[in-house]
């Protein structure tokens, strides 16, 4: 037939192709990585359309991500031979469940135009129905509570519907109420968050059966990736759809399932042939994506898993380069092992944009992107910002930067309530122009308000609180090493308790950048220099026309392949990750070992993983042990290299011996780069932050001018009224209002009154 013979056919193998052409019931496309899933599921697309069994708007196709999705839209077209395909219906889950939303606001009590609520504004609603609630915020942390809701929602738990045993004992078990209250407050404010998304979807469909049949009826085929990943919310949404016809087509890889921690569950896959009992299962064994030898390698880790399914992949061609497993004496050497074999494969004619690095936590990335810098190498960050673009990191030099240099006003007003000390919006209006009549910076115009009345006792004690700390923090300068004076400053200003206290999937992630930010002050002799190197690295960032290195997280890297991959930081602790690790049972090691398994089987032709013996943690040196995974690689798909003495040193280290003299290692504290842009800026006249010396300057408090008034001058306040001044001390008037008794006041907010 003209079907069978469609041109987009041709590419496939048989087992594909019945994939593809299995149109009707259900079918679940169950077979290991790169074995051509996203290929049959991106096909079968192409053939619903080219056969004219469904027109575009009549397809729910979703993906894992927004990029995803463009990039399946984009094959589609090309297998279809037109430039684009309009009016289908493909995205996320959040998309598409948006897309609904929008159309049937009403039912649920909303109206379409309904705002979708960020997690910061999540939390300050949670907050406030927990205050008219009676609950107490020290006691019962909102965050804790935000967790608490997520999780119900990716249950798909309406508060009606929470199991007693889902309960526990936040706010002496009011949870639930709480719950209901948040959600009755954002109906009010015709809003919703992102859990809600699906959690409306599903009400609606189960309250209003008519509503459900029309989407049913109008989606008459249903293509899922990533099927492994979906979380209950997202499986009964999907079943719902499918009805009655149960047109859908879903592909997975239980071994492949890394996001467990936010709610997926792999179950879904498992009871697929029970849920639609006349299930068509199918299975690829081919790989076509990795060598035999990364294939062996990654097969032979996964094998350690008990709660899997099994299955056998094998794929043709060269065994090829054997994984290549190196052992490097800390971070740094790790990086500049990366950044040299990336060099190599750059001369021997491989294209950047086919290499790969992937690590297990964003905090990685800092070393790689230090080096990539310094060597000139381009390079992007999937998932995220770079390092020191990201906002915890920007916080934290705020801090920093503050230290080195008080008037810095960007940065004194990027942390003045980070975290929140009750310096809103008016605080800072009224600091901003206290400093613009003074003609002085933020912070002096603060040190002068707070020895006045200008300010509302509320906030003059916070801001008295804040200049205090910042002073005795850079008197502790001169005394104590830079790094640990940074941890104090995150510490002491609640900046870490901040995150500590945050319960969103982010915050781990950002107390892990803020540790690898104080490492790598470790890595300077002053805290100007450092201040001066990364104003020199962000300099460095432009985008580079030509082909990257990509660097990103293991879980982003789903889906995705690259002829190089680099697996970096393959230490117990790291990876797998301590958090994991501690969990009971062994469900989070066998997650991270799935994320070893998808990290391996990104690479097509060469896979390296590396590990450290030693990594810096807030700038003190810690013995690593290599990651178990090191060790379940089966030795003849490896090759173990290692920089001498690593090992021994490591054992001499895993056996609580003292690690004599390493504190010297890798002191490479000027680079190449740091020259080459410092030569450019001096060609191009760009300038950065300047070099000051953190020890020598100390806080100006000289103001511009002298005061204008002398005791007995007669002046106007805008809050206090008219008065006669009794003292004058530099910018500082002492007033005696006429009505208003004595204050003292900034100069630069009085003007002189002719009586
Ligand atoms: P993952 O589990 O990592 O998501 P996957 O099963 O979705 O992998 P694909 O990404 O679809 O695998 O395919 C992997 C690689 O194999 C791609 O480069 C794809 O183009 C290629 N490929 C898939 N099927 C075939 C085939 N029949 N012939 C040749 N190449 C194929
Ligand atoms: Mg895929």
């Amino acid at each position: 037939t003209t079907e069978s013979s469609a041109p987009y056919l041709q590419g496939l193998n048989d087992a594909q192709r019945a994939a593809v052409e299995a149109l009707d019931g259900a079918v679940l496309l169950l077979a290991g990585a790169g074995t051509g899933k996203t290929r049959a599921l991106t096909t079968r697309l192409a053939h619903l359309l080219w056969s004219g069994r469904a027109r575009p708007g009549e397809i729910l196709a979703v993906t894992f991500t927004n990029k995803a999705a463009r990039e399946m839209k984009e094959r589609v077209a090309a297998l279809l031979g037109r430039p684009s395909v309009e009016g289908w219906w493909l995205g996320t889950f959040h998309a598409l469940a948006a897309r609904i939303l929008r159309q049937e606001a009403e039912a649920v009590g909303l109206k379409s135009n309904f705002t979708i609520l960020d997690s910061d504004d999540q939390l300050r609603l949670i907050k406030q129905v927990m205050a008219a609630e009676g609950v107490n915020e020290k006691s019962w942390p909102a965050k804790s509570l935000r967790h608490l809701i997520e999780r119900w929602k990716d249950k798909g738990f309406t508060p009606d519907r929470v199991p007693s045993q889902e309960v526990g004992d936040f706010a002496q078990g009011r949870s639930v109420a709480l719950y209901a209250a948040y959600q009755e407050r954002l109906r009010t404010l015709n809003a919703c968050d992102f859990g809600d998304l699906l959690l409306h979807n599903l009400t609606l469909f189960q309250t209003r059966p008519d509503v459900a049949q029309r989407w049913q009826q109008r989606f008459r085929y249903l293509l899922v990736d990533e099927y492994q990943d979906t979380n209950v919310a997202q499986y009964l949404w999907l079943r719902l759809l499918a009805l009655p016809e149960n047109n859908i087509c879903c592909v997975g890889d239980d071994d492949q399932s890394i996001y467990g921690w936010r709610g997926a569950q792999v179950e879904n896959i498992l009871r697929f042939e029970s849920d639609f009992p006349d299930a068509k299962v199918i299975r690829l064994e081919r790989n076509y994506r990795s060598t035999p030898a990364i294939l062996g390698a990654a097969s032979g880790l996964i094998a350690r898993n008990e709660g899997r399914l099994g299955k056998t992949l094998w794929t043709e061609g060269d065994a090829g380069e054997p994984v290549r497993v190196r052992g490097l004496w800390d971070g740094e050497a790790e990086a500049r092992f990366v950044g040299q074999e990336i060099e190599a494969l750059q001369r021997e004619g491989h294209s950047l944009g086919e290499m790969a690095i992937l690590v297990r936590t964003g905090a990685q990335t800092r070393e790689f992107e230090e080096r990539f810098v310094t060597l000139g190498l381009p390079y992007r960050v999937i998932g995220g910002p770079r390092f020191y673009e990201r906002l915890e990191v920007r916080d934290a030099l705020a801090y920093l930067r503050l230290l080195q240099s008080p008037d810095d006003d960007l940065a004194f007003e990027r942390i003045c309530n980070k975290p929140r000390r009750g310096l809103g919006e008016a605080a800072l209006r009224k600091l901003h122009s206290a400093a613009r009549s003074g003609g002085t910076s933020l912070y002096i115009a603060a040190h002068q308000l707070v020895g006045t009345d200008e300010l509302r006792a509320q906030t003059r004690r916070p801001l008295k609180q804040f200049v205090e700390s910042i002073e005795r923090w850079r008197d502790e300068l001169r005394t104590t090493s830079h790094p640990e004076l940074a941890e104090r400053v995150l510490e002491e200003s609640g900046y870490l308790e901040m995150w500590r206290e945050d319960r969103s999937i982010e915050a781990p992630g950002r107390l892990e950048n803020l540790k690898a930010l104080i490492e790598a002050l470790a890595e300077f002799e002053t805290l100007a220099g450092f201040l001066e190197h990364v104003s020199l690295v962000m300099e460095n960032l432009e985008e580079p026309e030509s082909a990257q290195v990509t660097l990103m997280t293991l879980h982003a890297a789903k889906g995705l392949e690259f002829d190089t991959v680099f697996l970096p930081g393959w230490e117990e602790g790291l990876f797998p990750n301590q958090r994991a690790l501690d969990e009971q049972g062994n469900r989070g090691l066998e997650e991270e070992r799935r994320l070893a398994y998808v990290g391996l089987t990104r690479a097509r032709k060469r896979a390296i993983v590396s590990f450290a013996a030693n990594r810096r943690l807030y700038g003190s040196w810690a013995a690593a042990i290599p990651s178990r995974f090191v060790d379940e690689l089966p030795e003849e798909h490896c090759e173990q290299e290692s920089d001498k003495g690593i090992y021994g040193a490591a054992h001499q280290a895993w056996g609580g011996g003292n690690f004599g003299g390493f504190q010297s290692w890798g002191d490479t504290r000027y680079s190449p780069g740091m020259e080459r842009a410092r030569a450019r800026r001096e060609r191009t006249g760009t300038t950065t932050a300047p070099v000051i010396d953190a020890k020598a300057q100390v806080v100006e408090s000289t103001p511009r001018r002298d005061s204008r008034y002398r005791p007995g001058s007669r002046v106007f306040h805008q809050k206090f009224g008219y008065g006669t001044v009794s003292l004058v001390e530099g910018e500082r008037l002492t007033i005696a209002f006429d009505h208003s008794g004595e204050k003292k006041v900034v100069a630069g907010f009085v003007t002189a009154a002719e009586d």
